[in-house]
């Protein structure tokens, strides 16, 4: 059912691998998407509301008079919220409050010298954007991921979009708004795809000039290939998080790992999109095939099968056989997945020596599903490989490092000497000139 590709011997003939080229994954065409969100975000940035009224009619197929949820339908979709969700969103909301709010920073005084100090302030984001998706599924759980960090951090003014749902009367999904409600926020627009994003980064007014929404200073949020391609043109005039890209999952197991919950564990993360990646790492071929037997099973059982099919026999998933744990450590490391399980023998330990992952899900009792809602961890991770590089959404994602820098006079005639000479091997001598001023023999 999922390809493979099989690693082993070939190190031992001597060959050196490229894993990041060997590894599956799709290529995202951020670059093609672009030339679709363009228009789309010059036409919210000239028309504002109306423009947002005829991009949700052509891409959502919902006629919205009203970009904003009124106040009173987000507190109706909690009151009429199925408990078990309720109790559910709740806990949810709590673990991540009680992890979120070990990521807060204090602000740090160092003396750098007598009388001479730098102070990093740590100072949160004025006013965010977070986009919540619903294209294909509609997900609370990443209102929890956005707005609890946000609110951690401090951040004063937080707006909430996601796209208007068929047949809930031009709102998003009354599940979304009543955990919108649950966290306290207030402001929520029935906007999806580049167009929300758009309407991030250059606000909007309605016919009569009114502002209907702000402009806000930085965007975060999962979304499709559109969402990602808005937030790289407009990055710069907003911050963003990431360019978040389909969801993936790549599970390192050997022998002792459990096929029935591998295969599950794949399939969760496949049932999200038809370009969700699901990639099994192993040195043994015995797991690989119990693991495929059991996706035959699953996938026919499975809801959205349709969608999880598309995912597990597309090009951004398959099955990697190595020769051992260190090649498959090495090989997770090139992938770099926006969620790792490690289901191997002595799983801290291998969990350990991981460089890349978005985030790590260690051992049997760890699927990524809790982390999806319930671990207390944040779900909105780098895809794409960028979790080489980037972090996932966190208190950190919604502050500043302000450095305050505060010289007394001696501390200054102190340092004064170097800062001259190295203007002058900058050949900016009016800095130094800044310094001497002060200083008149
Ligand atoms: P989405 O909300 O990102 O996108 C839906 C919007 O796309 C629609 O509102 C529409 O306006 C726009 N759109 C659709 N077709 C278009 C077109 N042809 N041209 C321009 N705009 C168009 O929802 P989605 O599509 O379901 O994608 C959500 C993605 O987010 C999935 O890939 C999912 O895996 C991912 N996700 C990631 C995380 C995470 O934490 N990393 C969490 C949840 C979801």
């Amino acid at each position: 059912m999922i390809r493979r590709i099989d690693l082993r011997g070939r190190l031992a003939d001597g060959e050196e691998l490229d894993y990041r080229a060997l590894v599956p994954r799709a290529s995202a065409d951020v670059e093609s998407a672009l030339e679709a969100v363009r228009p789309i975000c010059a036409d919210v940035r000239h028309r504002g509301v109306e423009a947002l009224r005829e991009l949700t009619a052509r891409f959502d197929g919902v006629q919205i008079k009203d970009i904003r949820v009124p106040e009173s339908a987000l507190r109706d979709a909690l009151s009429e919220l199925d408990p078990a969700v309720r109790a559910a969103l709740e806990e949810s909301i709590a673990r991540a409050r009680t992890v979120h709010a070990d990521q807060r920073r204090s602000d740090v005084t160092t003396v750098v010298a007598p009388g001479g100090t730098v102070t990093e302030r740590w100072v949160p984001v004025q006013r965010v954007g977070l986009y919540v998706p619903g294209g294909l599924a509609v997900y609370p759980s990443s209102v929890v991921m956005n707005v609890v960090p946000a609110q951690v951090a401090g951040v004063e003014n937080i707006a909430v979009a996601s796209p208007p749902q068929k047949g809930f009367g031009g709102a998003p999904h009354p599940t979304i708004l009543a955990a919108c409600a649950l966290l306290g926020i207030t402001e929520v627009y029935a906007v999806g795809g580049a167009q929300a994003i758009a309407m991030f980064a250059y606000g909007a007014r309605d016919d009569a000039g009114a502002q209907v929404c702000s402009p806000v200073d930085l965007v975060t949020g999962p979304g499709n290939v559109y969402v990602a391609a808005a937030k790289r043109l407009l990055k710069g005039l907003i911050g963003i998080d990431a360019e978040a890209g389909p969801t993936e999952i790549a599970v390192l197991a050997d022998e002792s790992a459990n096929p029935a919950h591998v295969a599950a564990d794949l399939i969760s993360q496949a049932e999200h999109d038809p370009l969700a990646a699901s990639v099994l790492v192993t040195d043994s071929t015995e797991l690989a095939d119990a693991v495929d037997a059991e996706l035959k099973l699953q996938v026919a059982a499975t809801k959205h099968a349709d969608r999880v099919l598309s995912a597990l026999t597309g090009e951004q998933s398959g099955t990697v056989l190595v020769d051992d744990l260190a090649q498959g450590v090495a090989v997770a490391d090139a992938y770099a997945a926006e969620h790792l399980e490690i289901q191997t023998r002595d799983a801290p330990a291998v969990a350990a020596r991981i460089r890349n992952a978005g985030a790590v899900f260690v051992g049997p009792w760890s699927p990524v599903s809790l982390g999806d809602y319930a671990a207390g961890s944040n779900h909105v991770l780098p895809t794409g490989g960028c979790a080489r590089h980037s972090s996932g959404l966190s208190v950190q994602t919604f502050l500043r490092g302000i450095h305050v820098v505060e010289y007394g006079q001696e501390a200054l005639r102190a340092v004064a000497s170097h800062v001259e000479t190295l203007a002058d091997a900058e050949d900016l001598p009016a800095h130094g000139a800044a310094v001497r001023a002060r200083f008149p023999s």
